[in-house]
């Protein structure tokens, strides 16, 4: 087909123009992460350019959540609504944009997948709690039908619970999936331990590993009476469990359950907005350039993390995938498991 006929037919709005020409910024290759690039001609109302290490061309947009999307328009009401509003249903705003429920669906974890990650380390206190929500596989065909495998996971929920570790250290949040089963001292050392360095005393209930851990990382171990609530429970301790119960209700309630394999987006997004509404289309924000391979690359990486990390096995793959996802540049820290 004709380039640039093709260009015509789909032209950008001033809308999407501005976008381009006041808020994505390029630094580097969104391929190999080297900041030596070169402008190699244009696309459309930008700039296409070229890496001089991986001889690769991009755009702006290139590896942002935006990135191959044909209604670009309609996405930036999605993300203005996400951040006026916070999440309803994948049915909801499939009626709502009138786009169809997995557009819907993909741009939610699209924008769930643009949090960016916390990397600074908790202060000198920590409360910590384990919440658990049963595995889900919601969504996954040959799965979420069968009522064999519903009734398996109740029959036998201490294996099927999902770990989800919180801590709070009076000023920040931050949630982790540790594993699924039971909690052991490594998968918590495996989430927390580089979080800790400054930290001095650990709080919680008593568990067996939480205290083999605090041991272990040299943290001081303090017993908190959760369940107790009186006028004794201290501040933070009633802050903390209003947000455990929140996140709780939020998913369970709200978005009526969610499948484990996005529960790290849904966890990060909750933690950041905890500070204030999320904003997919801010400078920050949208342009990370490793949203799409967090994105497209997901399956993956929830499957080493059944396979690695749990006694789950990884069944019924979804088929959905991108070809090209893998080629292109992620930090560590913005791996979700
Ligand atoms: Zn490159």
């Amino acid at each position: 087909m004709d380039k640039t006929k093709k260009y015509k037919r789909n032209p950008w709005s001033p809308r999407v123009i501005a976008l381009y020409k006041e808020v994505l910024e390029t630094k580097s290759c969104p391929y190999c992460n080297c900041k030596d690039f070169y402008i190699h001609g244009k696309y459309k109302q930008t700039f296409r350019y070229r890496c001089r290490s991986c001889r690769k061309t991009f755009i702006p947009s290139t590896g942002t959540s935006i990135h191959y999307l044909h209604k670009k328009d309609t996405f930036l009401d999605y993300a203005e609504a996400v951040k006026n509003e916070g999440l309803h249903t994948v049915k909801a705003m499939s009626e709502r944009f009138g786009v169809a429920k997995l557009t819907a669906f993909d741009w939610r974890h699209k924008i769930l997948a643009s949090v960016p990650p916390r990397v600074e380390g908790f202060g000198r206190e920590v409360i910590l709690y384990d919440l658990w929500f049963l595995f889900n596989q919601k969504g996954r065909r040959g799965v979420s039908l069968s009522r064999n495998n519903r009734r398996n996971i109740l029959k036998n929920k201490e294996k099927y619970r999902t770990r989800f570790l919180m801590a709070y250290d009076y000023s920040k949040y931050d949630v982790k999936i540790a594993t699924i089963g039971n909690l052991t001292t490594e998968r918590i050392k495996d989430v927390l331990k580089e979080k800790l360095r400054e930290t001095k005393v650990l709080m919680s209930y008593e568990n067996e590993n939480i205290v083999n851990f605090s041991r272990r990382v040299g943290v001081k171990f303090k017993k908190l009476e959760f369940y107790i609530y009186n006028e004794k429970s201290s501040e933070p301790v009633k802050t903390f469990r209003n947000q455990l119960s929140g996140l709780k209700k939020w998913l369970n309630l709200i978005l009526n359950g969610v499948a484990t394999k996005y529960l790290q987006f849904y966890g990060d997004y909750f933690v950041y907005t905890r500070r204030g509404s999320f904003d997919a289309l801010s400078r920050e924000i949208i342009n990370q350039k490793f949203v799409w391979r967090k994105f497209t690359g997901l399956e993956l990486v929830y499957r080493d993390f059944l396979n690695l990390k749990t006694a789950i096995p990884y069944v019924n793959p979804i088929k959905r995938y991108w070809k090209t996802s893998f080629k292109y540049f992620i930090p560590n820290i913005a791996i979700p498991y």
